[in-house]
């Protein structure tokens, strides 16, 4: 079993990454892929717990972008490095995460809710702050019933406490992958033919002209005919196929590590054919230093 689509504490998710490798130890699990939202901060951590518990690690990350009018997700794997461009890119979106937080806050005591700055930052523990820490608080403090609800009536897009942040265009973040020695994947295209039916081919005839290399068939919220669909979108496309559970953390009702919401099997064929590109790509990499 492997699962190519993990987030630890240093996004959203409630595991340290040492945690998240244990976890992926005790699963059984053959390899994972460390994707948090806009950051790599997890990676070192992750890799070296992988090499103690003998779980292959690969340092991914999960970048937000946007491109005629839809936001959607590249995923990049493989990253090990961080030359200067790529850390100034990080940290510029680290701070726009950053700047939106005290804005969001006001926006929700506008309403009449309380919720301080303290209570979020409380909620995050140390990680960068995302909506899903706000959904929490609100939900902690009984001024939404479902998680969901905080997200429908404060929290997405063109909602009362929503606040824009900046996101990458999709060349710019194939760039920013490719410079930090990874290459790029299309995350959970499910999410995207339901919010945006019929714009998945446009997408990917503009991604594959930026490098895309793959794309994300095997996901805890397709249906098995999705899956089946994307799995042969990406053959037809020349993409390689992954797949990953979106896992956040455990129990709750969220996605668990490696089996989803319980169908989720990515084979493991799919982080064999990425790990054999990420090292072909290194190849051609060093030839070109050389
Ligand atoms: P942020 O990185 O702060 O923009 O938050 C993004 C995260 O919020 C996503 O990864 C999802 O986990 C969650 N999210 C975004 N939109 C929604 C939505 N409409 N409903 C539920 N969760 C959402
Ligand atoms: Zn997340
Ligand atoms: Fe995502
Ligand atoms: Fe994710």
């Amino acid at each position: 079993m492997v699962d190519l689509h993990i987030h630890t504490s240093c996004s959203d998710g409630s595991l340290p990454p040492v945690e998240v490798v244990e976890r992926a130890a005790a699963r059984n699990l053959r390899a994972v892929a460390i994707t948090d939202h806009d950051t790599v901060d997890g990676n070192a951590d992750a890799i070296a717990a992988g090499r103690r518990l003998g779980v292959d690690v690969v340092p991914g990350v999960e970048i937000s972008t946007h491109w005629e009018g839809t936001t959607f997700h590249l995923l990049g794997y493989g990253l090990r490095r961080r030359p200067e461009r790529v850390r100034s890119t990080f940290a510029f979106l680290e701070e726009s995460r950053r700047q939106r937080t005290p804005r969001m806050v006001e926006k929700l005591q506008g309403l009449g809710l309380d919720v301080t700055l303290d209570d979020v930052v409380r909620e995050a523990n140390g990680s960068l702050i995302g909506r899903p820490h706000f959904a929490r608080v609100l939900l902690r403090k009984g001024l939404v019933s479902t998680f969901q609800e905080a997200f429908d009536r404060y929290l997405k897009r063109g909602a009362a406490a929503y606040v824009h942040k900046e996101r990458l265009s999709p060349a710019a973040a194939a760039e920013l992958i490719g410079e930090a020695g990874g290459i790029a994947v299309l995350a959970h295209p499910g999410l995207i033919d339901s919010e945006r039916p019929g714009f998945l081919p446009e997408l990917l005839t503009h991604l594959t002209g930026l490098g895309l290399a793959g794309l994300e068939a095997h996901y805890s919220g397709h249906s098995p005919e999705e899956t089946a669909r994307y799995v042969s979108l990406a053959r037809q496309t020349g993409l390689l196929v992954t797949g990953g559970s979106d896992f956040h953390r455990p129990g709750e009702g969220g996605p668990e590590m490696g089996t989803g919401f319980g169908g989720l099997r990515v084979p493991d064929s799919c982080y064999e054919e990425l790990a054999r590109r990420i090292a072909a790509f290194d190849r051609a990499d060093g030839r070109r230093q050389e």
